[in-house]
């Protein structure tokens, strides 16, 4: 393949530098001007192998770095337009994440005057601790994410957001369920699990509009964003990155192809995609260890028989990061009656197709990138597309630069026993 992309190159008398398309010719107001709009990238290597166009969307180039900047973005924006945080008031965000959502969140809290406190697991890479800190961020690191008691990262981030002494949760029932004005309809999905309640005070009714007293305007709240449970993740995909790739496409597309941590980003682009295109196919990337391919290819997360006996049931022994969970959140339930496929992937194949990546493209990949794309030449190779201009796209959800200590380290791949092997790769795509 490279031999004859040389040649084409130099036959088409491609000797002057490509020019640097110009993301955009506008100003943007602000960081947060920077998010989504990303380019979709034909994968040179992979489509020409495959006779078929594998297109990743280009996420790493968020200012934030990840596919997470829409989500926190999103979560952000509808809690204001909720009334359950305010700008410059001291307001703190919490959030439980494996590291992504919360750097978008730091980034975005310190563009609007939040603090943000973020509780991950310890056993995260590092240098996302040391992104989160330089934003100003409050972490505060727990176990491992696969042991699930009232200390993980998740239900902590929840305790320490009731814990800052916001009105009581609307979950637990003590605060009186509001009509929401007609301006925020639809977004009522999206305040179920926000621990900062409104309470009838705050909306006035005749004017069908949010009042606010003084109070309540300058009093700081907490807010939990909970990315796995908050609807406002979904619609970040469906109003913004589903219909990104249907425009880019100009709806030539015949497969959509991502990993799920919470699900939003395969719920959203999924639904939207098949909405617009119903023979669309969905699929997902799913790392050893996860729940989520017996899900979809079995209906349950666990051979009870298999799990019987193994003391880390919960336990997503992974390389990988951000994809690959053992329990059905919100987000992913949403995903679950439009998926066609599920495609599990190996850490030696991820690491193997990252370094091929590199090699061949010159594309420097976080993990579940590499899992994505894996995905991509499987679902290609189950469905005989080999050679028929097909179009597959994939989310390329951020860069190896997050990836240094782990997924990106010989001495952690060596002390973990995962071999890179690039002959892995040259034979899937080998016979075509
Ligand atoms: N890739 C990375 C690097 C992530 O951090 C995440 C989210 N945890 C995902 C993929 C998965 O996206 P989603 O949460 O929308 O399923």
């Amino acid at each position: 393949v490279r031999q004859r992309r040389k040649k084409e190159h130099l036959a088409n008398g491609n000797t002057a530098p490509t020019s640097i398309a110009s993301r955009s010719e506008q100003i943007v107001d602000g960081v947060t001007g920077l998010i989504g709009n990303t380019p979709l990238i034909r994968i040179n290597s992979l489509s020409d192998a495959l006779g078929v166009e594998i297109l990743g969307k280009a996420e790493f180039m968020n200012p934030g770095g990840s596919v997470k900047d829409r989500v926190a973005l999103r979560m952000i924006d509808d809690a204001e337009r909720l009334g359950y945080l305010r700008p410059y008031t001291n307001s703190r965000i919490f959030e439980g994440t494996v590291g992504s959502t919360g750097i978008s969140i730091a980034t975005i809290a310190r563009a609007r005057g939040y603090h943000a406190t973020i509780i991950m697991p310890d056993d995260i890479a590092e240098e996302k601790v040391k992104a989160l800190l330089s934003l100003g961020a409050e972490v505060e690191r727990v176990r491992p994410a696969s042991i699930v008691d009232k200390k993980q990262f998740v239900n902590l981030a929840k305790q320490r957001a009731s814990q800052f002494g916001q009105t009581p949760t609307m979950e637990n029932g003590t605060a009186p369920k509001v009509r929401l004005p007609n301006s925020h309809r639809g977004l009522e999905s999206a305040s179920h699990s926000v621990l900062v309640s409104t309470t009838a005070d705050n909306v006035d009714f005749e004017n069908d509009t949010w009042k606010y007293d003084q109070e309540f305007l300058t009093k700081p709240r907490g807010f939990f964003a909970d990315q796995f449970e908050n609807k406002s993740n979904f619609d970040a995909h469906y109003y913004g990155t589903g219909p990104e790739i249907w425009k880019q496409t100009g709806g030539d597309i015949d497969a959509f192809v991502s990993g799920a941590g919470t699900g939003g980003t395969v719920a959203g682009c999924g639904r939207y995609l098949k909405s617009v295109k119903e023979d669309v196919l969905v699929a997902i990337s799913d790392p050893e260890g996860s729940g989520l391919y017996n899900k979809v290819k079995h209906g349950v997360m666990f051979d009870r028989k298999e799990s019987e006996g193994t003391k880390r049931r919960h336990q997503v022994d992974t390389v990988v990061e951000g994809i690959g969970i053992n329990r059905l959140t919100r987000n992913f339930e949403l995903a679950l009656p439009i998926l066609d496929d599920a495609f599990r992937i190996t850490d030696v194949e991820a690491v193997s197709m990252s370094r091929y990546l590199v090699q061949n493209d010159g594309l420097f990949l976080g993990s579940s990138s590499a899992c994505n794309l894996l995905a991509c030449v499987k679902l290609v190779q189950k469905m005989g597309w080999e050679n028929s201009g097909k179009r597959v796209v994939t989310i390329l959800c951020d860069s190896g630069i997050r990836h240094y200590s782990k997924f990106w380290s010989d001495e952690y791949l060596a002390q973990a026993n995962i071999t890179v092997d690039l002959s892995i790769v040259n034979q899937l795509l080998k016979h075509h």
